[in-house]
């Protein structure tokens, strides 16, 4: 007999079927047993009979166990339906059982949500805990709402490109993963921070429309509830201006929530925008929470924070880019920042999307022009030998008729974890790190052989 997904089991009701998965919970109820099944899509009610030939093999089956079943799909008498939930009037009549697979007692009950379970040992046994309903959902969730922007940028003219992950560093304010270049000894690869170099030459080599589900990876010190590598919605567009980027990205939200959360309520549309000092001073922070009600989990406050300055000061009293070095300056700034004075007060065209007192995404209007490009490096204080080595190519690109262009990069993350509702983003991605950057599974990071160091021409100093 084929196999039928568990979801479409009432299909069969009053024939036959065979159905595989994992036993969930058990129920022995002295000569009868009864269990639920669930496979990837869906869970039933299974019923042995003392007369099943199944029935002994059915006092053995514990939680997890692996097995293929036939039976009889049986409509549910009246008393015994389970109103709203999926096969809640059918049940299976077992009359077959084939162990595919046996399993240890799990090391936590996989039937609740696993929430108050220690993070070590979800972690560790992260293929376990992404059995949990909640987790399946969460997953699940976050590929549609994937698919949803693929497929909304596909339908605006947006093509999606892949970039290298093996590149030359991009700077995003963190420190950047180095890989070894075996055949070049003593060279390295960064891994991105972001695409977004790849993205504006993405534009300048004329595709107008660039997006990709980009993975980015941040070498940062633990700090909250971040990860060294996630995903953003990465896009980029020419011949824009600030106000199409913005335009274009609130339409998509609102058609994302209406669509795939259509429960939960955008507070404000259009949404409200403030600039960086006005947000600042009247709350303090370039991410407020505007949500009336911060304990409804269905309100979604979305805002833009416009106008950020361009520059700021790290730790160590230095200037940086308060945002990275490639966005273009508001015109009525553009004097200052041509003569380099006022520094701190010179603002760019760029802007940021808040959600809940989340920061969802940060972009720009970008610079497209070599002169005003050479401007920002040189104020950084980058000099002329290292703006060549780091960034030459970015500046002789800009001369072949780079077009204007900005875009944006929402988080996907953190996207997913909000309309969830989940505290977290690690309760949203499959298989995350820990807050010190490190996978319990699989142990990583970890030390390499002798072999490969050797390759590499590398040395560890253990101290
Ligand atoms: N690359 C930027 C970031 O990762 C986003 C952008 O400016 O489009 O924050």
């Amino acid at each position: 007999m084929e196999r039928t997904f568990i979801k479409d089991l009432k299909s069969k009701t009053g024939s036959e079927a065979s159905i595989s998965g994992w036993v969930d919970v058990r129920r022995d109820q002295g000569k009868m047993v009864f269990f639920d099944f669930r496979d990837g899509f869906g869970k039933v009610q299974c019923v042995v009979l003392p007369n099943s030939p199944a029935i002994a093999l059915a006092k053995e089956i514990r939680p997890e166990w692996v097995l293929k079943i036939e039976g009889k799909v049986n409509a549910r008498p009246e008393k015994n339906i389970n109103a709203g939930i999926l096969n809640g009037d059918i049940e299976l009549e077992v009359l077959n059982i084939e162990v595919l697979n046996k399993s240890e007692t799990p090391p936590f009950e996989i039937n609740i949500d696993t929430m108050p379970v220690g993070e070590e040992a979800r972690m560790k046994y992260r293929y376990l805990d992404l059995r949990t309903e909640r987790m399946q959902k969460n997953i699940r969730m976050r590929d549609k709402v994937i698919t949803f922007f693929r497929e909304y940028m596909h339908k605006n003219d947006f093509v999606e490109i892949e970039t290298p992950m093996l590149m030359k560093g991009t700077p995003e304010g963190s420190r950047e993963y180095i890989v070894p270049a075996r055949l070049f000894p003593g060279h390295f690869y960064a891994l991105p921070q972001s695409p977004q170099q790849f993205k504006q030459l993405s534009m300048v080599a004329g595709f107008e429309r660039y997006f990709q589900i980009a993975r980015c990876m941040r070498d940062e010190d633990t700090r909250g509830d971040r990860q060294p590598e996630f995903t953003q919605l990465d896009f980029e567009m020419s011949f824009v201006k600030q106000e199409n980027v913005l335009a274009y990205t609130e339409k998509m939200f609102i058609e994302l929530v209406g669509t795939l959360y259509p429960e939960k309520k955008i507070s404000e549309t259009p949404f409200p925008r403030l600039t960086y000092k006005e947000a600042m001073e009247k709350y303090g922070t370039d991410k407020p929470d505007l949500r009336e009600d911060k304990n409804n989990p269905n309100e979604l406050a979305f805002a833009w924070i416009l106008d950020f300055p361009m520059f700021e000061k790290n730790d160590e009293g230095e200037i940086q880019a308060a945002h990275h070095p490639f966005c273009s300056i508001k015109p009525e700034d553009k004097e200052k920042f041509m003569k380099g004075e006022d520094l701190f007060n010179i603002r760019a065209n760029s802007y940021d999307l808040v959600l809940n007192g989340y920061e969802l995404s940060s972009g720009s209007i970008r610079i497209h022009e070599r002169t005003e490009q050479k401007q920002v490096f040189d104020l950084l204080g980058i000099s002329e030998e290292e703006q060549q080595r780091k960034f030459g190519h970015m500046l002789e690109a800009f001369t072949y008729g780079a077009p204007p262009h900005g875009g944006f990069a929402p988080g996907i993350d953190r996207i997913v974890m909000i309309l969830q509702n989940e505290p977290n983003i690690r309760e949203v991605i499959a298989f995350p790190k820990t807050g010190e950057g490190r996978d319990l599974m699989m142990n990583a990071p970890s030390e390499v052989s002798e072999k490969q160091l050797k390759e590499l021409g590398i040395k560890i100093d253990r101290k």
